[in-house]
């Protein structure tokens, strides 16, 4: 007997021992990787001849013996693949990956609850079975919820031997040489011992419901006592007026292995140039592999309902790539091969038509569905914020209203659109900072002053921002300006002459204070833009102080440091101390220089060089 890979065995401990509730699934899984074998072989009989003409999934009660069947005559399995896809779970890595963050979920969790002993509270893991059944694609463990043994017999297509796979479900499984005579897979289930679920199992009416209710849409016969129980009719050759929005979310859950609702769900019947159907999907949450290089986009090609691809990426943008579901069309040619599929004509029509229809639907959801794209947007919305820079912003004018900021007016999103509706007639600008999260974005000296100003200011807080509102540019011939951009003036003509009084009279300050600081800084100015701080670094060009940390973050960055211009506020106490220090104590006023100069990084989000030089900086001040 071999024994299960470690982390398929933990995966069983968990199936087995499950609270899980919903144990019926486990057929809903079955059905479908009978499906998907069935597909496989019917997409082979497209172009090999003495195929058989009927594909079907029988399913056998044995009440006596307490044994489920289903048996399939699709492309089958051979010795190696019984071993791999039966044996072993997470092949990819991404269960260990998973089972690392879960552990240290439940670690965290663990120590909270220690903390509240005695309150009647208990411990759970937050990464429940059922969530890893519905991440890690391990439909066929589920038997084990149900089932106490199992037998595999399968022949692969062409094959002449057939192999037998059994397992108690607990240690291992064995791989014995088998007796089959016709080419696919039956897997018989050894239900476990009498109570009332299981013995439901044994009853035909419940596992027609079950089918009726999971696999309805299957495109093969479902045969159970010589009689069909599915409709066969896929779900997306239904109408809309057929389809229950229910059996929408039930399709989408048993085929992307996913346990929330899409949170939207788009059909279309595309006629003119090109014909297909489309059934999309809008997942609620990302899976967990959505930002990685793992993650492969792409909708399922059928044509006239047989398989041609499972993921066909060549359908979708990669803005789009969040988006599953299926594309069914009749255009394509039936004998088309997979490589020939990359160039063809037809599909390039296809998925640019899919493209502007994905396009207008997202437009309708931001109209007339505000809260949920904003749900939407929250999850994917990095998605669209790439497409609209990657490629130069090949893709902005596509994509550009269909991007969410987070804005200083009530921490609500807002559209770019909305945002110049709201600007008065001299305004020329897009107000944006750049910080760690909205508070910091918001509470940065310049941004204060142009909020205080009545101005609307998007608050920026990912990585991505930047690049995306330098690409943009501009919206609606209004320009983007960072607060801390240079270039911008935020003064009233009232400020901007005090500032010039206080800097003809101060003259020799600024100078003084400039050469305190050396290089750390190109400029010393005053400026009365700064929210009552005393003072606060703006910048010069195009490179702000977030993108400079992200850019020196890089694998190989080159050091380098952004001319920065060191502005004090000369209505500020502390730059009447620093007059009377310049004239009469010259290590105070050193002192206060650099932490001037300090506190204007801090407030900036830029790294501080010496942390404790800075502390006792402030000690020598606060202990005169
Ligand atoms: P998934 O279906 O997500 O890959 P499963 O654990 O359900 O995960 O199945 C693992 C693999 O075993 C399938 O991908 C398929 O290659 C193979 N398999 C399962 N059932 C069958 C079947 N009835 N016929 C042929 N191959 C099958």
């Amino acid at each position: 007997m071999k024994s299960f890979k470690t982390e398929s065995k933990r995966m069983l401990e968990l199936m087995v021992n499950s609270i899980y509730t919903n144990k019926e699934i486990f057929l809903r899984e079955l059905i479908s990787n009978s499906s998907d074998a069935l597909d496989k072989l019917r997409f082979l009989s497209l172009t090999t001849a003495g195929l058989p003409s009927e594909y079907k999934i029988e399913l056998t009660i044995d009440k006596k013996t307490r044994t489920l069947t289903i048996s399939d005559n699709g492309i089958g399995m051979d010795k190696t693949e019984l071993e791999e896809n039966l044996g072993t779970i997470a092949k990819s890595g991404t269960y260990a990956l998973k089972k690392e963050e879960s552990d240290k979920k439940a670690d965290e969790k663990a120590t909270k609850t220690t903390a509240k002993k005695g309150k009647g509270s208990k411990t759970t893991t937050t990464t429940g079975p059922e969530e890893l059944i519905g991440q890690f694609g391990v439909g066929f463990y589920s038997i084990f919820m149900v089932a106490k043994g199992a037998t595999v017999v399968s022949r692969k297509y062409n094959a002449e031997s057939a192999y037998k796979w059994s397992s108690d479900g607990v240690e291992g499984y064995t791989i014995t040489a088998a007796q089959k005579d016709t080419f696919g897979t039956t897997i018989t289930l050894t239900l476990k011992d009498k109570d009332s679920e299981s013995d439901k199992l044994l009853d035909p009416n419940h596992i027609t419901s079950l089918v009726k209710k999971y696999s309805d849409y299957i495109r093969y016969p479902v045969v159970l006592d010589s009689k069909t129980i599915n409709s066969m009719v896929p779900i997306w050759r239904k109408t809309k007026a057929e389809v229950k929005s229910a059996d929408y979310d039930e399709f989408y859950k048993s085929n992307y292995r996913d346990f929330a609702p899409p949170i939207k769900v788009i059909t279309a019947n595309i006629e003119g140039a090109v014909t297909y159907k489309l059934l999309a999907f809008v997942p609620s949450q990302a899976p967990f592999d959505f930002y990685t290089k793992e993650h492969q986009k792409g909708l399922a090609l059928y044509t006239n309902s047989v398989l041609i691809v499972q993921k066909c990426a060549e359908l979708l943008p990669d803005y789009f790539s969040f988006v599953k579901g299926v594309v069914d069309s009749g255009d394509l040619s039936l004998n088309i091969s997979r490589e020939m599929l990359q160039q063809d004509r037809q599909l390039k029509a296809i998925a640019d038509s899919l493209e502007k229809k994905l396009l207008s639907e997202f437009k309708k959801m931001l109209t007339s569905e505000r809260e949920k794209y904003e749900q939407f947007f929250d999850v994917f919305g990095l998605a669209f914020k790439h497409g609209a820079y990657d490629n130069f912003g090949a893709n902005k004018a596509k994509l550009q209203d269909l991007l969410l900021f987070k804005s200083s007016k009530e921490d609500k999103y807002v559209t770019l659109s909305e945002y110049v509706s709201r600007l008065s007639d001299d305004q020329q600008n897009i107000y944006y900072a750049v910080g760690a999260n909205l508070e910091a974005s918001k509470r940065i000296p310049q941004a204060m002053s142009v909020i205080s100003r009545g101005n609307e200011v998007l608050l920026l807080t990912n990585p991505a921002d930047e690049f995306l509102v330098k690409t943009l540019g501009e919206y609606s011939g209004k320009k983007f300006v960072s607060v801390t951009n240079s270039d911008i003036s935020l003064q009233s003509d009232e400020d901007k002459a005090e500032v010039a009084k206080a800097t003809e009279k101060s003259a020799d300050l600024l100078s003084k204070v400039k050469e305190e600081l050396k290089d750390s800084v190109k400029e010393v100015v005053f400026s009365k833009s700064m929210g009552g701080f005393a003072s606060c670094l703006r910048n010069e060009g195009e490179i702000s102080i977030e993108m400079e940390k992200i850019l020196a973050s890089m694998p190989g960055a080159m050091p380098f440091a952004t001319s920065k211009i060191l502005e004090l506020n000369p209505a500020h106490p502390l730059i009447n101390n620093l007059t009377a220090y310049m004239q009469d104590d010259s290590s105070a006023f050193t002192t206060l220089c650099n932490i001037l100069l300090n506190q204007a990084r801090i407030l900036a989000g830029a790294p501080l060089d010496n942390m404790s030089a800075f502390v006792e900086d402030i000690n020598k001040l606060l202990c005169k």
